[in-house]
């Protein structure tokens, strides 16, 4: 799963205002992403100062990207900022992972639960043929054109409205995708958990969709908090210097 999987037509129409916006709002995008990917990987640690003149020079920008892109962060709640202080990273529990990643399964497996009464046959084959695709490379990257991200968007693109993807997109930026599934032990176990969505869609049993969905999220949560544990992502939280608590 990755954002870009619901992306809808409200998207296409936020695309429309003159090219120069769009790539201010590319670039916050692209440091919002950045900065994501630096907590995750735990070289920006809960509690700890976002120094946002290294990060606009790392990345050769101007800091009124990082601005924004810390705006946007502190709205997924990964990001605190104090008007003197500047920004940090909030402090995180694995509760709190836990409680986005089962929000969004939530939100997918509405959209799942649709999709296994509005499928089409033609659909059906693809998704199976994206499933077998799978099983086959084995490995689930995230790039968005894998095959894995392929798989979940046809479902979303059958079974959710434009609202739903709206909220899922918002939600999915919050959690660390790409710990989804590089942290599982077992990749049978996360073929295994694909193979019960397919066969749930297939049977066109909305129940068994969504019960099917909501699992594949609430395990992955687990692994992304355990791969985080083995970072020492938890290790050491501060609150942030001088915050009011
Ligand atoms: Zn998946």
């Amino acid at each position: 799963m990755t954002p870009n999987s619901f992306s809808d037509d409200a998207a296409t129409l936020e695309q429309r205002p003159p090219i120069a916006p769009l790539r201010r709002r590319n670039l916050k995008d692209d440091v919002a992403s950045h900065i994501r990917e630096m907590v995750f990987a735990a070289s920006l640690r809960p509690g700890m100062r976002v120094d946002q003149d290294e990060i606009a020079a790392t990345l050769g920008i101007s800091k009124l990207p990082v601005r924004e892109a810390l705006i946007v962060l502190e709205a997924e709640g990964l990001i605190v900022t104090y008007p003197s202080r500047g920004a940090f990273v909030a402090a995180l529990s694995p509760e709190d992972f836990h409680d986005s990643y089962h929000a969004v399964g939530s939100i997918s497996a509405i959209a799942a639960a649709r999709a296994a009464t509005k499928i089409s046959d033609v659909q059906l084959v693809e998704l199976r043929r994206l499933y077998e695709a799978l099983e086959h490379d084995g490995d689930i990257d995230h790039s968005p054109s894998s095959i894995h991200h392929e798989f979940h968007r046809l479902v979303h693109q059958v079974g959710g409205s434009r609202r739903l993807n709206r909220v899922l997109r918002s939600l999915t930026n919050a959690i660390p995708e790409r710990l989804h599934f590089h942290s599982r032990g077992s990749t049978m176990e996360v073929l295994a958990e694909h193979r019960e969505l397919l066969e749930a869609l297939e049977a066109r049993d909305a129940d068994r969709a969504a019960a099917a969905t909501l699992s594949h999220f609430v395990n992955g949560a687990q692994h992304a908090v355990d791969l985080l544990a083995a970072r020492g992502f938890w290790n050491e939280q501060t609150p942030p210097e001088g915050a009011a608590r």
